[in-house]
C-alpha cells in the first residue's frame, strides 16, 4: 500500500476485547500499514495485560506488574489506536455493521474482531458467597489473592488443572499448606494421559501438596462470614482459611450469539479465523477454528493462541490469504527449588486420541535433580504431541515432527524415546 492510500483510508477496523488478542491485533494492523481507524474497547480498567504471571511471578511477587502489560502506555495514543476502558459492547447488528457500547454513542465499523476470551466457570455450593473464596483471571484478583498467601495459611486449591497446579506452587513458596481437591484421579489426565499425569502428582506431592483425588466441594462452611472449611462429596471437611477455585473456563461468546453468528464452543471460524458473517473475525480463546494441519476445529485456550492469533486476524482483516496454521503450543513453570518443572507442550491430541506415551529421557524424582524428560504421544507412530520437561530449545524439532505426524509420516518409536538419536534425524 502506497502513502497516498494510507491518507485517504476511511475504514474503521473495531476490536471487541482489550487483551492480549486484541491488542496485538491492533498492533498487526498498523505493522501492515492499515490507516484507517482503530478502535479497541475493553470491559476491564488495565490496559492489556498478559495472564501468565498473574499464577506465577506476579503471584510469586517477583514480577514487577509493569511487565505483565503487552505495550507501554503511550504506546496506544502513539499509533493511533484509540483504547476504551471499562466499557462493555453489548450489541452487535450486523445488518447495519454497528455495535453498541455501554454509556456511548453507537459506532460504525467496517471490519469486526472479536477478541472476548473466556471467563472463570464458577462453583455454585452452599457457602460460595463466604469471603475468602476467590478465582483468577484478572490482575486485581491476583493481587487479592497474593495478599492472602502467607506462611502458615490454610489454601484448599478446587480443580487441578493448570491454573489450580500454578496456584497451588505458588502458595507452597509463600510457606501455605495446600491441599487440592480433584475429581478425576490424577490431576491433568485428561489433557496428558497417566503416564504424564502422574509426574505431575509426583511433583507436587514432593513439595508437600497434599491431593484429594475422587472428590469435589458439596458445600464451605464459614463463621461470620469468612470460609473456614469445605465439605468434600465423600463428607470429610477439609479446613481453609483461603479457597482457590480453578475448575476451568468458558468462552464469552454471548456478543457472538446473540448477534446470530454461528457458536459452537466458541465462536465458530475458518482457517482465516473469519466467522459465518465475512466482515467480522474472532481470535484467543474465544475462537473455535478450523485448523489446516489437524483438519478439525479447535478452541485453544493459551497465550501463544492469542498472541499469534490476534495478529492472524488482523491479516485476514486486511484480506491477506494466509491460513492460521501455528502448531498450538502451550507452556507452565511451577516451583523454583528441585523438583522444579520447566515445560512446553506443542501439538494437539484429545483424550484416546493416541496409543502410546513415548518418553525420551527420565521423568524420575529420586535423583536429587529436576528430572529432563521428553513426552511424544503417537498414534501408529505418529507424533501428534510433544511436551519437553526441563529441557531446552526442542521446540522447533518438536514442531516439525508434530507436523510430519499431522501429515501422516511414522517414525521409529524405539528411536524416538533414544535421547543419543538427534530429533531432526528421526524425519531424514
Ligand atoms: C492466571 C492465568 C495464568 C495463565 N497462564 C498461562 C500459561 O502459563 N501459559 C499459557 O499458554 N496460557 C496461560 N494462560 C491463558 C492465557 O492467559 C489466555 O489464553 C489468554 O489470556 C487469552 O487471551 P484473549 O485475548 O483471547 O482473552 P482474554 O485474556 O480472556 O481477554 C478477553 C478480554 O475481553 C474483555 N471482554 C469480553 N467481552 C467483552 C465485551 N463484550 N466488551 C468489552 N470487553 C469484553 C474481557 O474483559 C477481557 O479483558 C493463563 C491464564 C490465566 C488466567
Amino acid at each position: 500500500m502506497g502513502k497516498a492510500h494510507h491518507m485517504t483510508d476511511e475504514r474503521t477496523f473495531v476490536i471487541v476485547g482489550a487483551s492480549l488478542a486484541g491488542a496485538k491485533a491492533a498492533e498487526q494492523l498498523r505493522t501492515d500499514g492499515f490507516a484507517g481507524r482503530i478502535v479497541v474497547f475493553g470491559a476491564e480498567t488495565d490496559r492489556p495485560y498478559e495472564r501468565p504471571p498473574l499464577s506465577k511471578g506476579y503471584l510469586l511477587g517477583k514480577e514487577p506488574r509493569e511487565k505483565a502489560f503487552v505495550h507501554e502506555p503511550t504506546w496506544y495514543a502513539d499509533h493511533n489506536i484509540q483504547l476504551v476502558l471499562g466499557v462493555k459492547v453489548t450489541a452487535l447488528d450486523r445488518k447495519a455493521h454497528v455495535i453498541t457500547v455501554d454509556n456511548l454513542e453507537p459506532l460504525q465499523y467496517d471490519k469486526l474482531l472479536l477478541a472476548t476470551g473466556s471467563r472463570v466457570r464458577t462453583l455454585e455450593v452452599p457457602g460460595a458467597e463466604n469471603r475468602g473464596i476467590h478465582y483468577l483471571r484478572t490482575m486485581t484478583e491476583s493481587e487479592t489473592l497474593r495478599a492472602g498467601l502467607k506462611d502458615g495459611t490454610q489454601v484448599l486449591v478446587v480443580g487441578a488443572g493448570w491454573i489450580g497446579l500454578e496456584v497451588a506452587a505458588a502458595a507452597r513458596e509463600h510457606g501455605a499448606s495446600v491441599t487440592v481437591v480433584e475429581m478425576d484421579i490424577l490431576p491433568l489426565r485428561r489433557v496428558l494421559g497417566d503416564e504424564v499425569a502422574a509426574f505431575f502428582r509426583d511433583v507436587h506431592v514432593a513439595h508437600g501438596v497434599t491431593f484429594r483425588f475422587g472428590t469435589g466441594v458439596n458445600e464451605f462452611g464459614g463463621a461470620a462470614g469468612q470460609v473456614t472449611h469445605a465439605v468434600l462429596t465423600d463428607g470429610t471437611e477439609v479446613p481453609a482459611d483461603l479457597v482457590v477455585v480453578g475448575i476451568g473456563i468458558q468462552p464469552n461468546v454471548d456478543l457472538a450469539e446473540s448477534a446470530g453468528l454461528e457458536v459452537d464452543n466458541g465462536i465458530v471460524t475458518d482457517e482465516y479465523l473469519r466467522t459465518s458473517d465475512p466482515d467480522v473475525f474472532a481470535a484467543g480463546d474465544v475462537a473455535s477454528y478450523l485448523h489446516p494441519m489437524i483438519r478439525e476445529r479447535i478452541r485453544v485456550e493459551h497465550w501463544a493462541n492469542a498472541h499469534n492469533g490476534g495478529p492472524a486476524a488482523a491479516g485476514s482483516m486486511l484480506g491477506k490469504d494466509a491460513p492460521y496454521d501455528r502448531v498450538p503450543y502451550f507452556y507452565t513453570d511451577q516451583y523454583e527449588s528441585t523438583p522444579a518443572i520447566g515445560m512446553e507442550y506443542s501439538g494437539y491430541v484429545v483424550p484416546g486420541g493416541y496409543d502410546r506415551v513415548v518418553l525420551r529421557g527420565s521423568a524420575a524424582l529420586d535423583t536429587g535433580a529436576n528430572p529432563e524428560f521428553i513426552a511424544f504421544w503417537t498414534r501408529e507412530g505418529q507424533v501428534l504431541a510433544g511436551m519437553n520437561v526441563n529441557v531446552w530449545d526442542v521446540q522447533d524439532d518438536i514442531q516439525a515432527l508434530v507436523r510430519a505426524g499431522y501429515a501422516g509420516t511414522a517414525v521409529d518409536l524405539d528411536r524416538l524415546a533414544d535421547p543419543g538419536v538427534a530429533l531432526r534425524d528421526l524425519l531424514s
